[in-house]
């Protein structure tokens, strides 16, 4: 790396926040030029194979002529306008778009900048539904620990209680519940445990109860955890059941990364409000939406309060609906489903040898979902410079070493991730005096 970069990444180590980083305990950051495709390139000039989509986003990989040329045709009419007391076709058409793809019961759009903001989104839509109904001491959500539904308050109070940055806060989060995680080891097997628990805290606590709140099939940042369609859909039954709504996470999962366009779909389930962001843009700008039932919709309307009182200064921003729109024709453009089967079944075989070694607790693989979970939290200080060394960006957290690729990778560069990633987790189990353990 020349003299100016070490300057700018001294810099950045003592001045820039990265996500869960300590500024007193910084961790490296490797300096990006520019990608394309499924290739990242250091300002040193080495090239890296992506293993995580920035973060489930960049599904079509990095500099996709499409999106691009979308964005450039955007900016020659707006990049943005206010959205209160305006329109335009980029929000239209992708307003469109998703309710066309989604379950017919969803026909109502909220665009938010961010899924955090989705999530805020969601909850106010809620809590307002039965405020509306005459019903406002129904405020609480319930959910499964093992969560993970955003960074900003409300959405964190629905994040597990256990893991992340929850205790910190605890004094000041909503008081929500959780019920037991599904079991996560047979995917496909049904956990009557963890139903008579969620049926246990829905009926003691129906009276206060708004939502539920859950990210279907896949659990994504609050653990990686996979569970079956069956106990999704019999959380669907319980609502209906019960009476409360069904607020459905689609952020992580949404667009192809299970095998099906929406995961909820491997259960034959609808939700009432659904959260979608990540791959939304294809990666390219922080967009996400909050679709909700006209059930929901027309309750908000009937109250004596019928506004919805939210709206982002970004809201539509029509730069990142153009892009989302091009993304989702691209998306439909091409065969996805065969892409994140081949994926699925490559991950499948090439990572389940990493099941012999010392180090390794679990090996699954979702859709083009594929997860090592390891017996102990692993050394980042480590493991990510190993992986760079190795040609390939993954980004492991807690215990986990996770990737989710770029529909688009080739057969030989995911050969090159999966093959980093056995060599990573043979080194941590061969010697255990390694920094790695
Ligand atoms: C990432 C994520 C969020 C938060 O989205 P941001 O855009 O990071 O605010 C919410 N829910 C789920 C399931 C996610 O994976």
């Amino acid at each position: 790396m020349n003299n100016d970069w070490d300057a700018l990444v001294e810099f950045d180590e003592q001045h820039l926040w990265h996500p869960y980083t300590s500024l007193s305990h910084p961790t490296p950051v490797f300096p990006v030029k520019s990608a394309s495709g499924v290739r990242l390139t250091l300002a040193d000039g080495r090239e890296l194979i992506d293993g995580m989509s920035s973060w489930w986003a960049a599904i079509h990989g990095y500099n996709q002529p499409t999106l691009n040329a979308a964005i450039e045709n955007q900016l020659k009419y707006m990049s943005h306008v206010m959205f209160g007391g305006l329109t335009h076709k980029p929000a239209i058409d992708l307003a469109k778009k998703l309710i066309d793809i989604t379950h017919d019961d969803l026909q109502h759009v909220f665009f938010a900048d961010s899924g955090s903001v989705a999530v805020e989104v969601t909850i106010k839509m809620a809590l307002q539904y039965w405020a509306s109904l005459g019903q406002p001491q129904k405020q609480r959500l319930l959910t499964i620990k093992n969560g993970y539904h955003g960074d900003t308050f409300g959405a964190m109070a629905v994040c597990d209680p256990d893991n992340g940055m929850h205790h910190l806060f605890s004094n000041v989060l909503a008081q929500h519940l959780f019920a037991k995680s599904p079991n996560c080891s047979g995917q496909t097997a049904y956990d009557q445990a963890a139903i008579d628990d969620f049926e246990r805290l829905l009926k003691t606590n129906i009276d206060t109860i708004a939502a539920v709140i859950i990210e279907p099939l896949v659990q994504g940042a609050g653990g990686m955890r996979f569970y079956s369609a069956a106990y999704l859909k019999k959380v669907r039954e319980l609502c209906d059941k019960h009476n409360v709504l069904l607020i459905l996470d689609e952020i992580a999962t949404g667009f192809g990364r299970t095998g099906t366009l929406f995961a909820y779909e491997q259960a034959h389930i609808a939700p009432d409000i659904l959260c979608v962001g990540k791959a939304l843009t294809g990666g390219y700008l922080s967009l996400a939406a909050t679709l909700c039932s006209s059930k929901v919709a027309d309750g908000i309307g009937s109250g004596q309060h019928p506004t919805l009182m939210h709206g982002p200064t970004f809201m539509a921003n029509p730069l990142a609906c153009a892009v989302a729109n091009a993304s989702l024709d691209v998306l439909f453009a091409s065969d996805w489903q065969a892409s994140v089967h081949s994926i699925e079944t490559q991950l499948k075989a090439e990572l389940a040898p990493c099941s012999v070694f010392a180090a390794v607790k679990d090996v699954r693989v979702k859709g083009a979902i594929g997860v090592i979970e390891l017996h102990q939290t692993i050394d980042i200080h480590w493991m990510q410079p190993r992986f760079v060394e190795l040609g390939v960006w993954v980004r492991p957290f807690s215990n986990l070493v996770y990737v989710m690729p770029p529909y688009i990778i080739e057969e030989t560069d995911l050969t090159q991730v999966t093959s980093a990633i056995k060599q990573v987790v043979s080194e941590m189990s061969d010697s255990p005096s390694q920094p790695g353990l």
